[in-house]
């Protein structure tokens, strides 16, 4: 990956990274030409440890195989677009994309412990660390999240795992307002993990 955005900076040819394909903006095209990078076969989960909780992924794993995976482990992996099936976790975190359960857990951006990315002049770069306590110099995981493969490529990552709540019934509620429906929130979201609302 390095040797590629090396060439392609040299010779100023445009490089478009794309996981699942599934963004909306159409950022995974390549309106310019050049070099569209596929990354799919950098889809291994390359380690999972239950005690600390926390997983480290190479960028085109499906999310759904994370969340499968975590869950196979007793854990949650919190990112959950309705696209999990179709779309990667590196496509997840170059659109920052939120999900079901983004109102308890947060956005991609808020999943992630470390990234691995290669930036356009070939060099690779480990940003953030895999500690809670993390306040040191600038927050460039949260520059990288939603750049849309405008800094560089992501290839690496490690995710916050979280404790997998108890299997818990899905349930309809009609409110006859909004305000109504959202005094629950708080109480809704102590219980379960994921809540949409429709208006
Ligand atoms: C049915 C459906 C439901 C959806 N639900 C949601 C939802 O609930 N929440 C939500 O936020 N979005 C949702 N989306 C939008 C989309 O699925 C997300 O934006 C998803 O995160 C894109 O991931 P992808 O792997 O498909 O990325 P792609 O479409 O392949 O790429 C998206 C962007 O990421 C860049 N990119 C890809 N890989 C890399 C990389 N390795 N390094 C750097 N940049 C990279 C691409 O260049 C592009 O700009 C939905 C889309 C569909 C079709």
């Amino acid at each position: 990956m390095a040797e590629i955005m090396k060439l392609a900076n040299k010779h100023l040819i445009p490089v478009t990274p794309r996981g699942g394909g599934s963004g909306l903006a159409g950022g995974a095209v390549a309106l310019k030409g050049g070099i569209l990078l596929d990354l799919v076969r950098m889809n291994r989960i390359i380690h999972v440890d239950i005690a600390a909780k926390y997983m480290i992924v190479e960028a085109a794993v499906r999310t759904l195989d994370i969340q499968n995976e975590a869950k196979r482990h007793g854990l949650l992996y919190a990112g959950d677009p309705c696209s999990s099936d179709d779309c990667v976790i590196a496509g997840n975190v170059a659109t920052n994309a939120g999900g079901n359960k983004a109102v308890k857990y947060g956005v991609t951006a808020d999943q992630i412990y470390e990234l691995e990315i290669v930036t356009p002049q070939g060099k690779i770069l480990t940003l953030g660390g895999r500690l809670k306590k993390n306040s040191t110099g600038y927050s460039l995981i949260k520059l990288i999240a939603g750049s849309e493969g405008t800094l560089g490529i992501i290839t690496k990552i490690t995710l916050k795992l979280q404790k997998l709540a108890p299997l818990l019934p899905n349930f309809l509620a009609i409110f006859p307002n909004l305000a109504a429906a959202v005094t629950l929130v708080e109480a809704l979201l102590a219980e379960k993990n994921a809540l949409e609302m429709f208006c």
